[in-house]
């Protein structure tokens, strides 16, 4: 079968490789893909937020399956044009995606159905925040209702702070946030685990539970990025915590979203908050995330065709298998990133990583070849991923794989995992 990969980034690449090593994938072609990504699949070029173009691509290439990664365009509605023309799309149609588009809607989606997440209030006016406020007390959080790529989420010591932000981003004063309505949050504190399901529209299978790292610095400090690593382990939660999350979580969600009658399609990425009050929600992605589909993927044993067919076409549950022990993603990234940066630096090392019996993967986030020379394309430019009998294991094989690569500025977390290798 030709599978067609939507988005250009690592998880693209980590899906497209994942797709390649399926003995029912002839072709894998992703859009747009990037330099790294055109080495194991055909690239062509597309605007991830025009359906229009993203259709005429899907009619041109008549994919067995289109396989959509970033949030972009299913909020766009790419599922819902997709499937009208009769294409199979693995991902949620944009009414379904709104779990993820719009924070007031998974608010007040998690109130009806009793799903675990922080007390809040969606407000359109100034004065609808005020009396949110004076309610709630601070430390508080403001959210931006609609996608803002991170930036849309602010932790507030104080009212007044709380106040000011929220008016900012309601008067659309914040560069690159969007927002008719706010969500006023209860601050929660407790470790986070990012727990991934896949569901067919009326069953959610667990694929693995990660944790990222989203600052830019060491120890956690620094501005927000789009994700500097991330990793998974058998041991990040219990079995208990596991089947905890499946049921009251990601069951319910699909459930409930069932219920309402938008049954969702795709990948269901929880963002848990494991508060000294119980697992709460803090947010829904509805594709999955990048770094953490890095490190999923290269732990993935059992064919990932089989798992993104049966949440299309529904059926007998497929079995999702993983390597044992644990795997890592360390980005390497522009200097500057995440304000500004330079591109066009050439990247060096970044052959292939064949030592430790496959264990090791390099997958590309941004990306170019220019005049056959691998060059920097982004701000997060590289993923060095691998997998290991435990996570220190892991760990080694990444960063000695990855002082192997190099490019002008590069830099990189030292400290991926410090969490779960402190003691
Ligand atoms: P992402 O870039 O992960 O998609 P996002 O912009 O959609 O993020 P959230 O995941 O809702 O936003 O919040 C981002 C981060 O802010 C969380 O990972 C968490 O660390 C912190 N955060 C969000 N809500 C709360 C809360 N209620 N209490 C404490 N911290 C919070």
């Amino acid at each position: 079968m030709k599978v067609l990969v939507i988005g250009g980034g690592g998880r693209e690449h980590a899906l497209c490789w994942a797709l390649k090593r399926s003995k029912r994938v002839s072709e894998v072609v992703c859009a747009p893909g990037n330099g790294g990504i055109s080495y194991v699949a055909r690239c062509e070029a597309v605007h991830v937020a025009s359906v229009a173009e993203m259709v005429a691509l899907v009619e041109r290439e008549q994919p067995g399956m289109t396989v959509v990664g970033p949030e972009v365009p299913l909020a766009v509605g790419v599922v819902d044009a997709l499937e009208a023309k009769g294409f199979k799309v693995f991902g949620p149609t944009q009414a379904a995606a709104q779990l993820e588009s719009s924070k007031g809607f998974a608010k007040d989606f998690m109130a009806r159905q009793g799903i675990p997440t922080a007390a809040y209030a969606v407000c359109g006016t100034p004065e609808e925040v005020a009396a949110a406020l004076a309610k709630m007390g601070a430390p508080v959080v403001v959210k931006a209702d609609g996608l803002a790529a991170g930036k849309g989420v602010v932790i507030c010591e104080t009212v007044e702070q709380a106040q000011a932000e929220a008016d900012a981003m309601l008067a659309g004063r914040v560069p690159g946030v969007q927002a008719d309505r706010v969500v006023v949050e209860e601050f929660m504190e407790g470790p986070e685990v990012s727990f991934f399901a896949v569901s067919d529209g009326k069953q959610a299978v667990t694929v693995g539970v990660a944790q990222d790292h989203k600052r830019v610095g060491e120890g956690d400090t620094g501005p927000n990025t789009g994700g500097m690593g991330a990793y998974s382990t058998d041991t990040l939660i219990s079995g208990e915590m596991r089947e905890w999350l499946l049921k009251n979580v990601a069951q319910r969600t699909v459930d409930g979203m069932a219920r309402e009658g938008v049954p969702f399609k795709g990948v269901l990425f929880c963002g848990i908050m494991l508060t000294s009050a119980g697992p709460k929600v803090l947010e829904f992605n509805t594709r999955f995330g990048d770094p953490e589909t890095q490190a999923l993927m290269l732990r993935l044993r059992s064919d990932v065709l089989d798992l993104i067919e049966w949440s299309v076409d529904g059926g007998a549950i497929p079995k999702v298998e993983m390597k044992p022990g644990a795997s890592v993603c360390v980005i390497a990234a522009s200097a500057g990133y995440p304000g500004s940066y330079e591109s066009g630096f050439p990247i060096t090392g970044a052959t292939t990583f064949a030592d430790w019996e496959g264990s090791v993967e390099l997958f590309h986030s941004g990306s170019a070849v220019r005049d056959g020379q691998l060059v920097t394309a982004g701000g997060r430019v590289l993923g060095m991923t691998a997998t290991g009998p435990d996570l220190k294991e892991a760990l080694g094989r990444a960063y000695t794989s990855l002082a192997q690569v190099s490019f002008e500025g590069m830099q990189f977390r030292r400290d991926i995992g410090w969490r779960a290798t402190a003691d």
